[in-house]
């Protein structure tokens, strides 16, 4: 379960950026999830329950954001969103493809009281 790791270091994060704003209680937390990540957010949510047991985020909701995939075609440029498993630029049908966003998992924001 590699959703272990990630989900320590949204909580980590949340819990540095409420001590910095001296806050008692988190009430909400953004992460925005690449489809590319490969994580499930129901696998956070579950790791989450526990991990912030006895922490100030014990009561954060956890909103998602997911990101598409994008991918850019290194014969023709062009930009566009997979929508399957099989990569194939819409234009010209090269798959001489790079990532261009879809790959990141991150907090956006945090609410705190
Ligand atoms: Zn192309």
């Amino acid at each position: 379960m590699h959703e272990l790791s990630i989900t320590q270091s949204i909580l980590y994060i949340a819990l540095e950026e409420a001590k910095t704003a001296r806050a008692s209680k988190i009430t909400r937390i953004d992460v925005t999830l690449g489809d590319l990540s490969g994580f499930s957010d129901e696998c956070i949510k579950f790791s989450f329950g526990f991990l912030s047991k006895d922490t100030i985020a014990s009561e954060a909701t956890l909103s998602f954001h997911r990101q598409p995939a994008k991918l850019r075609c290194r014969q023709c440029d062009g930009v566009f969103e997979p929508d399957s498993q099989e990569w194939e630029c819409p234009s010209c049908h090269g798959v001489q493809l790079e990532i261009v966003s879809g790959r990141e998992s991150r907090v956006s924001s945090i609410e705190v009281d």
